[in-house]
């Protein structure tokens, strides 16, 4: 997937010691490593296996070139053999590339009969990468620490799912997010520090006028829209009065034009993520729902209401998913079902992105109730059901959180014939009660980024390399430990 655009840095620690024939075998069994992460279909980067090293020289030269690479979006340490850590400290002060350190050996079992000292010499990982890990924590260094065979497949999913989240990273490092009007209202939740998040996440984020998309919406040719309908024709199922002439088919035609305009902004501004206000549309015929719903669908990060830090957290989270399966999208905690173990009917106005569709989106137009503009298009369809997550990251003044819900996407229990748009129906684990209290104790968004497609895994990861808080909330939590993890949370964030 990421293959030819991405890399991650494979380093080898070891130390001259051993003698040359024992550095020869350490630099082939990593080459054997290395080739197998290639190989075996799990991790999407390219592996790239960048030599032993042995001292504090060549280190620092290693680690100059990571920063350096445009490729590399992280960097992989084993300790095949005992590697005095001293030697480390300077190379780690200056890396600044995500670490894995993967905690391996070459041999996957213990060879009763023929071990002896030269075997133990060379094969030393077990102690080897605990010089390491002293190191590391001594220096504070963020990572995350993988142990097993490299040859077995939980091992290889690990560094996959981290190799994502570094690619993720590179893209939160580089990403600019355009707000179409303001935080809508007085939301506070939506809001922070924009300053702040830039130093933190590295993205910008900035401001366009709204006059600037209505300006472009009137330069869309009309053959341009003809295009783009006739592509939602075959793409979707289409309402009887969407697909007849009429003020339907206009408004959707109107819709087309609109996402094209948007996504000519985008681009101009070079932007990867939007935010729109659906009271502040000036110039506009109708709220950009359909527009919204298919450039999340191409990988576009969305927030409502001028939300951009869901915006931000939503493209992050569709590059790090890209090509699994499963999809991910912007959501909204709309109405309680507290019937069994309770489940939250999850939508927005109109903008759900269509990756999390079960079955074809169908193109309607109706009223909105609210924005007092005219009716807008949108794909309604209801979500996958099966297990996900949702996520969200608030500012709390003296630091962000992430707070991440496990849920399991469920069958509405009946159609929603008088609610025409795209939601989701779902159980945070492990129950309503539970699990819906936690996320207030947190301080958590009514928006969240929601996924199928990546596990808790990847966003404890992205919580790490990010050095951010992050609380999960499962089939374990209480609201008794949770509330306990709170407050030493604070303690800790307070040093
Ligand atoms: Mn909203």
């Amino acid at each position: 997937m990421f293959k030819e655009k991405y890399e991650i840095w494979f380093l080898t620690g070891a130390q001259t010691l051993y003698g040359d024939e024992a550095l020869r075998q350490v630099d082939a069994h990593s080459q054997v490593v290395v080739d197998r992460f290639n190989a075996c279909g799990r991790v999407p980067c390219k592996t790239v296996y960048c030599g032993t090293v042995k001292s504090t020289e060549e280190i620092v030269q290693k680690f100059r070139e990571a920063n350096e690479s445009e490729k590399c979006v992280g960097v992989v340490l084993w300790m095949h053999t005992f590697s005095p850590a001293k030697m480390w400290i300077r190379g780690l002060k200056l890396l600044n590339k995500p670490i894995l350190h993967l905690h391996t050996q070459f041999y996957p079992e213990i060879p009763w009969s023929e071990i002896d000292m030269d075997f133990m010499n060379l094969n030393q990982s077990a102690h080897g990468d605990r010089e390491f890990g002293h190191i590391m924590t001594r220096l504070n260094k963020p990572r995350k620490v993988v142990v097993g065979h490299w040859d077995d497949p939980e091992v290889q999913d690990r560094v996959a799912a981290w190799s994502r989240v570094c690619v993720a990273w590179n893209e939160s490092n580089s990403l600019r997010i355009i707000r179409f009007g303001d935080q809508m209202n007085d939301v506070a939740v939506t809001d922070g520090d924009k300053v702040d998040a830039e130093n933190v996440f590295g993205y910008r984020v900035e401001y366009c006028p709204v006059g600037e998309l209505a300006s472009a919406v009137t330069k869309v040719a009309a053959s341009e829209v003809d295009a783009l309908v006739a592509e939602y024709e075959k793409e979707y199922d289409f309402a009887e009065n969407c697909r007849q002439p009429g003020f339907e088919r206009d408004q959707v035609k109107e819709a087309a034009r609109i996402e094209i305009a948007l996504r000519s902004v985008l681009d101009k501004w070079n932007a990867k993520a939007f935010t729109t206000n659906f009271d502040d549309l000036y110039g506009l015929n109708q709220l950009p729902g359909l527009a919204s719903q298919r450039l999340m669908a191409e990988g576009y990060g969305f927030g409502a209401e001028g939300d951009w830090k869901t915006a931000a957290l939503v493209r992050t989270m569709k590059v790090a998913a890209q090509g699994l399966p499963g999809g991910t999208s912007f959501l909204e905690d709309y109405v309680y079902h507290f019937k069994g173990k309770g489940a939250i009917l999850q939508a927005h106005m109109l903008e759900v992105c269509p990756t999390i569709a079960s079955g074809k989106p169908r193109m309607e137009v109706h009223p909105l109730g609210i924005g007092g503009k005219a009716d807008p298009a949108r794909l309604v369809f209801t979500a996958n059901e099966g297990p996900g997550l949702a996520a969200t990251i608030i500012d709390l003044g003296n630091r962000f959180r992430m707070i991440v819900s496990e849920v399991d996407c469920i069958k509405p229990e009946a159609p929603l014939p008088k609610l025409p748009v795209a939601s989701a129906f779902w159980t945070p684990r492990p129950d309503l009660k539970t699990g819906a209290a936690a996320w207030i104790w947190a301080g958590g968004t009514h928006h969240t980024s929601f996924s199928s497609a990546l596990t808790r895994e990847h966003l404890e990861d992205f919580a790490e390399i990010a050095q951010i808080e992050a609380v999960f909330i499962d089939a374990n939590t209480t609201i008794d430990q949770f509330r306990r993890e709170l407050r030493y949370n604070d303690l800790y964030y307070s040093r």
